[in-house]
């Protein structure tokens, strides 16, 4: 069989696997809007029945044949950015379908629930030690199976690898510390130069507030014929349907922090849904996933978003729209939407501690998979690290290791995609001014467009053709670098 011919067969194994996973994403929409309590469980045995399908694919004859011949072949010398994306993802999905020891997986998925309700026991408790069993279980049947996947290298790679495909622990250790390092520096002088707590701003109504916020959403490019909104849910999320349906869900609230989360949710959403025609043929639709995800999304809510050339535009109207406004002057609300106060949760954090909490928790499970840290220590290593890092201490458990579901959730290797979404949207930023010099005046007249359509030309329309890491070549000739980053939070916060 030739090379087209097994690039073929390779292409209709990911559109059925991309078919299962939109499935699966219409599952997670319905559970958190509508799914009724008692539907939980059938949809459970539905939902692993998809997902064992969906990995099959990848077990079978085809596959076997395919990857006989394209282990052959080394994806870098392949031209075609579409081909190169096929091979790349079909290898990869190849290696861990037939690698994970399948009682080890069923053991995982399993524990899921238990481990889940464990955590939640151990919140009401405020005790960590109700979930840590649960927790060691859980990251130790991860290394088992990523030892499987990849035995020649450190299981916390292989892990991390699995969110954020194509970057080393090394890397990332490398950049977090340049960012670490700045951001410490960048809060000290915050600290001296002293700044005024501001007043909490009042809610307005729910319905207003979703209209206007909604209304920022497709004024940045996000059309509702490509998803739309949903706004009963409990936490902001974009579920990537299909190549042109991306679903923005948000929760119903007065606070004008609905306003960032639909910003963040539909910068997810047009990425997923801006494909190019010959990408979504091929099933590379979508985006890459993790942290460069994150940073498409955290563009529309902190680059454009929290702009001062933004909010002037964007002000007066808010003012008008919603009264509460009225009374409280510009230059205040700009104020408080850069407070920047330690807090002990990642949720609520401001843009310049926002990235330590992600990095902490990543210097954690690091440390864990090196066998440096046991499971019994990661409440007392959690609350150190805050002290470190943000200057404040957690006062129970629930305030600390357990605020986030993450780690009982299957989200383990997965924190440091927050922070890497800031330094992304550094070099991002960057990119974007290099050809748009005046990007400031133009969103100062409300035209954002220009940049929503940069971001198309030059990311969106590749899908997940490329990693994090080759799009980043791509755009700035250069690779992960966490200082365009940093300039740009000494000049909105430092005005330098
Ligand atoms: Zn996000």
């Amino acid at each position: 069989m030739s090379y087209q011919e097994n690039l073929q067969r390779i292409k209709e194994l990911n559109l059925k696997y991309r078919y299962y996973k939109s499935i699966e994403s219409l599952f997670e929409y319905d559970q958190w809007s509508a799914l009724p309590a008692e539907g939980a469980a059938y949809r459970q045995q539905t939902a692993a029945f998809i997902g064992e399908q969906k990995n099959a694919l990848y077990r079978g004859d085809d596959a076997c044949r395919a990857e006989a011949y394209l282990s052959g072949v080394r994806p870098e010398e392949i031209e075609d950015g579409i081909e190169r994306g096929l091979v790349r993802t079909f290898l990869a999905r190849r290696r861990s379908a037939v690698r994970t020891p399948e009682d080890t997986l069923r053991k995982y998925n399993l524990m899921k629930a238990d481990c889940m309700n464990a955590w939640k026991q151990a919140r009401e408790q405020k005790d960590y030690r109700v979930f840590q069993p649960w927790l060691r279980q859980a990251f130790d049947l991860k290394k088992e199976i990523a030892l499987a996947v990849n035995p020649d290298a450190p299981a916390f790679d292989t892990i991390v690898g699995m969110t954020d495909e194509g970057l080393s622990v090394k890397e990332v250790s490398e950049q977090f510390d340049v960012l670490k390092k700045g951001l410490k520096e960048l809060l000290d002088r915050l600290r001296k130069n002293g700044q005024a707590e501001e007043d909490a701003i009042p809610d307005s109504s729910p319905e207003q507030m979703a209209a206007f916020a909604q209304r920022l959403a497709r004024e940045l490019g996000y059309r509702p014929e490509r998803g739309g909104f949903n706004d009963r849910v409990v936490h902001g999320f974009t579920s990537f349907m299909g190549p042109r349906d991306a679903r923005v869900s948000t929760y119903q609230s007065g606070s004008y922090n609905l306003i960032f989360t639909c910003l963040h949710e539909a910068g997810h959403a047009m990425y997923s849904s801006g494909s190019s025609g010959a990408v979504i043929e091929a099933g590379l639709w979508g985006g890459i996933e993790g942290g460069f995800h994150e940073a498409n999304a955290r563009f529309f809510e902190n680059m454009i978003g929290h702009s001062r050339a933004y909010w002037d535009y964007y002000y007066p109207q808010l003012q008008e729209e919603i009264p509460v406004f009225r009374g409280i002057p510009a230059e205040r609300f700009y104020r408080v939407c850069h407070q920047v106060k330690p807090t002990l949760k990642r949720i609520s954090a401001d843009e310049v501690t926002y990235s330590l909490h992600a990095i902490l928790r990543f210097e954690l499970e690091r440390d864990y998979f090196a066998g440096k840290l046991q499971a019994e220590d990661m409440a007392e290593a959690w609350n150190d690290k805050y002290e470190e890092y943000l200057g404040i201490r957690p006062s129970n458990d629930t305030e600390g290791v357990l605020q986030d579901m993450h780690w009982a959730g299957d989200y383990i290797g997965y924190f440091q995609s927050y922070a890497l979404g800031n330094i992304y949207d550094g070099q991002i930023l960057e990119a974007v001014k290099r050809e748009i010099p005046d990007m400031e005046e133009k969103i100062r007249r409300g035209e954002i467009l220009p940049v929503t359509e940069w971001l198309g030309r030059n990311i969106w329309q590749y899908g997940c053709c490329y990693t994090a890491g080759e799009m980043i070549r791509k755009l700035t000739g250069g690779g992960l670098d966490a200082r365009p980053f940093l300039r740009y939070l000494e000049k909105v916060y430092c005005g330098d």
